[in-house]
């Protein structure tokens, strides 16, 4: 008996599909350079242990496939009991052993990626609700696990970096981040304009100071997503204004 195929036909669910594979090899490769012994060593969330961190991606994973479980039954199923039972299972889960910490991601990734395998096209359009109550379509489920792989591989600091992440997830990342802080009216801050390589995603923010940051596009997310210091001139260049931190964006 051979493989069962995708059952998705979309070309835009198969383009998703074929990006979160790769940044899931990506997250496996860079949890495979990490030796048993240093699992209790920082992360680059701080904070959060490697063993944190791998807790945290296996647990999304299963978290995510409730959610495709709901579009394929129609059975509500939320990704999380509480934000307090979210962070309870990640604290919890890096109390376990190196090895049943890379068994969490193995199994959860693969089941993930059977469930959407098996999904087929009339429930990719099914709504579910995101831990952030954001209600969206079961589409979005591949691009919400996207961004966890590419990022956190980056995370378990073993030596791979934003380059690493494919220019199209950096963009669509970035207008992510926007989107978020512009919803976020109560944020005291100013009117940004991020200039990431040639292409500038303004920010109509409530302040009335322009200020630009301007730099490659890794490194513009590295800044937007709290990864890199905002001091960083060799990174960064800024007009307007001080260096300083972006906002919160997740
Ligand atoms: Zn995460």
């Amino acid at each position: 008996m051979g493989a069962r195929q995708v059952l998705a036909t979309d070309p835009a669910v198969l383009a998703d599909l074929a990006q979160v594979r790769l940044g899931t090899a990506l997250f496996r490769r860079a949890l495979s350079r990490v030796p048993d012994a240093r699992f209790a060593e920082p992360s680059l969330l701080a904070g959060w242990s490697r063993a944190h961190l791998t807790a945290h991606v296996g647990y999304n994973a299963r978290a995510i496939a409730r959610l495709v479980a709901w579009a394929a039954t129609g059975v509500e199923r939320p990704m999380y009991a509480s934000p307090v039972a979210r962070a309870t299972e990640i604290a919890e889960g890096a109390t376990q052993r190196p090895e049943a910490l890379r068994s969490l991601c193995e199994h959860s990734a693969i089941d993930l990626d059977v469930r959407w395998r098996d999904l087929p096209d009339d429930a990719w359009s099914h709504r579910v609700v995101t831990a952030q109550g954001r209600n969206v379509p079961a589409t979005e489920t591949l691009w919400m696990r996207a961004r966890e792989v590419w990022l956190h591989a980056v995370d378990l600091d073993v030596g791979l970096s934003l380059h690493e992440v494919p220019t199209q997830v950096l963009q669509r990342l970035l207008g992510d981040i926007v989107t978020t802080w512009d919803r976020r009216a109560d944020l005291p801050m100013p009117r940004w304009a991020l200039v990431a390589g040639a292409v500038t995603v303004g920010w109509a923010g409530a302040g009335a100071q322009d200020v630009e940051v301007r730099g490659s596009l890794p490194a513009v997310v590295g800044w937007a997503t709290g990864r890199a210091q905002p001091g960083d001139s060799a990174l960064l260049h800024w007009r307007g204004g001080e260096p300083r931190r972006a906002p919160r964006w997740i």
